[in-house]
């Protein structure tokens, strides 16, 4: 029995041709910096972050896409002490306030704990990096971090 040995060398290409694509479809990341979009009734101007056939407040069935306020407030929040294997825990999950659009997320680069992360508390919107498959390419998430 023998073994064929290769050896790969890393040459350092990989990260000219790396690229980023968003983890969900409503975070753009190719545009300036990095955003929200939101689908927007043209009726009623309720936001959604999934594609719509009708607007669930008025049945309205037009949209236009709007960008979202990376900026916002932490109008609700918990801790989460338990989740699946290789989620590491804790993390802080929240809801935050965008300029009037409600958007979830995690609030990252701060202790999860009570102390440091309050309800009214001033956020951004940051990227976090999912992974990077074999061809170099990331997958991005967004999450928060304080203002
Ligand atoms: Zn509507």
């Amino acid at each position: 029995m023998s073994w064929e040995v290769t050896t790969v060398v890393d040459n350092g290409s990989m990260s000219a041709t790396a690229s980023q694509i968003p983890f969900v479809e409503y975070l753009v990341l190719d545009d300036g910096a990095p955003h929200l979009v939101a689908h927007e009734c043209t009726q009623c101007g309720a936001r959604f972050f999934d594609r719509r056939n009708a607007c669930a407040s008025c049945f309205g069935d037009e949209f236009k896409t709007v960008s979202i306020d990376t900026e916002g407030e932490v109008c609700a929040f918990t801790i989460v002490a338990f989740a699946p294997p290789g989620v590491e825990v804790p993390f802080v999950a929240a809801v935050v306030d965008c300029g009037g659009t409600t958007v979830r997320g995690n609030i990252v680069n701060c202790p999860p704990d009570a102390e440091h992360v309050t309800l009214g508390m001033r956020v951004r919107l940051t990227t976090t990096s999912v992974g990077v498959d074999e061809h170099g390419v990331e997958a991005v998430n967004y999450a928060f971090e304080l203002a």
